[in-house]
């Protein structure tokens, strides 16, 4: 087999475990003679893999028992429509925009009511999170929307602001079990799978139970939180192959010691990288240091008239998708849970010899 790293922004890496266990299981899963693909979404056999599933994945995040967690469909996008149509009932909503997916988040959110943008950094290239003290919220706001991870421009939130009571509501579609979070923080978490979790189109979303209560009756079923958790997220098939590969990565999160332990190996990861990158003037990261992702890292090559002889290199070398995305350009390492140690020194030797040969 060829032997790759794989830097993409999502669908992105899997840890190769997984894809080993869902190779030898792909037939017969435990011995039922049936693929998990072919199974019933009520059968007993998955209702235990969507059991497990939900178990490891509260444990692995501390989720208290007051939050519903949701396996829905439609990716991260989705909820987009799904957070005001759940949440506005009849109120306006603070977003900030932090990068270009919460600025897409309020693009699809001002279709379902009044949108207020209580913070940008836009005009400074998204590089880094405003400080909270200019942000303008709203005590009467029936949330606040934050992208904690900005996987474009790689924009991490360290700390959440104060919102006095107002429920914060997150997509951390590219950071999510990366490092530990405090659950109880926030009103309502959700990621897109294809990032850390596994394969697109799941989307996971932890609700806390209160928040049930306010969907506008226009909700669509599929797409009410409340009638989903009533109903174990099964309001329709769910999209169970999906679900069985999310459960198969927490297994292997928790060997790997958990969420506390990756972080320690997420922080070296990146810290790797980075450290490179500010040694030399060959390239550059614009990210306030406070405010660089561990899991999305941009840059740049200071004579950009380099970028298709690096890529062409890279790709030659097994570095595979290290293409900035279309709206920052340069490069973009994406260093998600599964990549190893191996492929971020990998990079940095790779980084190291083309500055020196050109
Ligand atoms: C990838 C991503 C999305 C989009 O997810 P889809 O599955 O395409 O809907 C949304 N938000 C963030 C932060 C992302 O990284």
């Amino acid at each position: 087999m060829k032997h790759i790293f794989n830097f993409s922004a999502g669908p992105a890496v899997l840890p190769q475990p997984v894809l080993a266990r869902a190779q030898a299981e792909m037939l017969d899963w435990h011995g039922c003679g049936m693929s998990v693909m072919e199974m019933s979404h009520r059968g007993k056999e998955f209702m235990s893999i969507l059991a497990k599933a939900e178990a490891d994945f509260r444990s692995l995040l501390h989720i208290p028992n007051d939050y519903k967690v949701l396996f829905l469909q439609g990716g991260a996008i989705a909820q987009n429509a799904m957070i005001p149509l759940n949440l506005l009932a009849g109120k306006s909503a603070d977003y900030a925009i932090t990068g270009g997916w919460s600025k897409r988040s309020v693009d699809d959110a001002s279709a379902y009511g009044k949108i207020n943008v209580v913070a940008s950094s836009e005009n400074d290239q998204y590089r880094a999170v405003p400080d909270f003290s200019s942000w303008k919220l709203n005590k009467d706001a029936a949330y606040l929307h934050l992208c904690t991870n900005e996987t474009m421009s790689g924009v991490e939130f360290v700390d959440m602001p104060n919102t006095s009571g107002v429920p914060i509501v997150a997509d951390m579609s590219s950071h999510i079990l990366s490092r530990p979070i405090d659950v109880s923080q926030y009103g309502v978490i959700y990621g897109g799978a294809q990032k850390n979790i596994g394969p697109a189109g799941l989307c996971l979303v932890i609700v806390r139970e209160d928040l049930l209560d306010r969907a506008s009756a226009l909700t669509p079923a599929v797409f009410n939180w409340k009638t989903q958790a009533d109903n174990q997220s099964m309001i329709n098939t769910p999209p169970t192959y999906s679900i069985y590969i999310a459960g198969l990565v927490f297994e292997w999160l928790q060997a790997q010691g958990g969420v506390e332990a990756i972080e320690k190996v997420n922080i070296t990861k990146a810290n790797l990288l980075y450290e490179y990158i500010d040694s030399t003037d060959f390239y550059i990261n614009h990210v306030a240091i406070k405010n660089r992702s561990r899991m999305n890292i941009p840059f740049f090559l200071r004579d950009e008239s380099l970028n298709d002889a690096f890529l062409r290199g890279a790709e030659a070398a097994g570095l595979l998708q290290l293409k900035g995305h279309r709206a920052v350009g340069g490069m973009r390492a994406s260093i998600y849970n599964a990549m190893p140690m191996a492929g971020v020194k990998a990079l940095v030797l790779y980084m190291q010899e083309f500055a020196r040969t050109h």
